[in-house]
């Protein structure tokens, strides 16, 4: 286990990669070290701003540091991310991990043959309003999943389901224990050359279904999951910030601090459903992500996104992606 600070840079600081930086620059348990971009103006725009030294040559700042956050197009991930992990330096690489699936193999051996770290930016698994579900047993039978967003060009380097739906994927596969059974998916483009809206049915060996709707092309934005199982339901709105959860108990001592507990009757017996929306550990989510990379750096903590885990979203995105291409043409 090491308490010294981790020495960090961060490669790319467009609009998500500014926010590694200043997040980086305020953790106690790191030091941030340089920046890098390929656009020289938008890197010395960061540098001044978060009084951080910037870089002009990879090999420079890799000499610096023990780790980095890339966080440039996805489809430079794989390039920057192996010469990166080559010399021995930890990754945090933003979702999705990489645009292939070999990319991501590739990268995975390597960190282990260079006994070196991979997190993967998949934020909304430090969402409050999906922390929240922890305190309940959750076995989910069927879950919804609505990710729609207005559109930006940004993010459209890669289809939708790259981009947005790679994220419930992700929360769908940390929920599920379950194998993958069967896909089915259709989509379509509207105003990009690649997919723009998405659906995928999703159906798992223990009989668990999901079905999960992605857009870039809406009026306004949504990201919400329905979760149901045996005598409860829930509600998450990962945008709002609320979590609301519908037990159906035998009697209202089950649950004592219920909100609301409401009498129905069916097949001649009543029972109860317990109304409850959990307290939310409210906190910036990037900036646990990356506190969490420190201290897995340092040994403290594990990678709560792991490359194996954004490995295995990326695999069923693409097959998803896959259909999508086969049922259009
Ligand atoms: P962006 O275009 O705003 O920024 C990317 C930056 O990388 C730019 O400044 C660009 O000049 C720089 N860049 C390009 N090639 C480079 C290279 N070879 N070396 C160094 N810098 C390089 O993009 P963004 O919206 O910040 O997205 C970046 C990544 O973050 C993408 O992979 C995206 O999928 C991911 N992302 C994740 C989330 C999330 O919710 N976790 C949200 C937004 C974006």
């Amino acid at each position: 286990m090491r308490n010294e600070p981790i020495k960090v840079g961060v490669i790319g600081v467009g609009h998500l990669g500014k926010h590694h930086v200043k997040h980086y620059a305020s953790l106690q348990n790191a030091d941030l070290v340089g920046l890098l971009d390929v656009n020289n103006s938008q890197a010395i725009k960061i540098s001044e701003e978060f009084n951080v030294p910037f870089f002009t040559d990879l090999k420079l700042l890799l000499e610096k540091v023990d780790a980095l956050s890339i966080v440039t197009p996805t489809p430079i991930h794989a390039k920057v991310a192996e010469e990166c992990i080559a010399s021995g330096k930890h990754i945090f690489i933003e979702k999705p991990i990489t645009q292939t699936l070999d990319e991501a193999d590739r990268l995975i051996s390597l960190a282990e043959e260079k006994d070196v770290l991979i997190q993967v930016g998949h934020i909304e698994r430090l969402n409050p309003a999906l922390l929240a579900l922890k305190e309940y047993k959750i076995k989910p039978r069927f879950i919804e999943i609505q990710r729609l967003a207005p559109f930006t060009v940004r993010g459209t380097e890669v289809p939708v389901v790259l981009d947005k739906m790679i994220h419930d994927i992700d929360i769908l596969l940390s929920l599920v224990e379950s194998p993958l059974k069967t896909i089915k998916a259709s989509g379509l483009s509207i105003l990009t050359d690649s997919v723009d809206i998405a659906h995928a049915r999703i159906r798992f060996s223990n009989g668990t279904v999901a079905s999960i709707t992605s857009s870039r092309i809406a009026k306004e934005e949504v990201r919400k999951i329905k979760l149901f199982q045996q005598d409860l339901y829930a509600t998450i709105d990962l945008l709002k910030g609320l979590t609301e959860v519908y037990n159906i108990i035998e009697t209202p001592e089950e649950i004592p601090n219920a909100l609301m507990t409401v009498p129905f009757e069916y097949n001649n017996s009543e029972r109860f459903i317990a109304y409850n929306k959990p307290p939310l550990i409210k906190g910036d989510a990037l900036r646990m992500e990356l506190d969490n990379f420190i201290r897995s750096i340092q040994g403290q903590e594990t990678p709560i996104v792991s490359g194996k885990a954004g490995r295995d979203a990326l695999e069923v995105a693409l097959e998803i992606q896959q259909l999508i291409i086969q049922d259009i043409h």
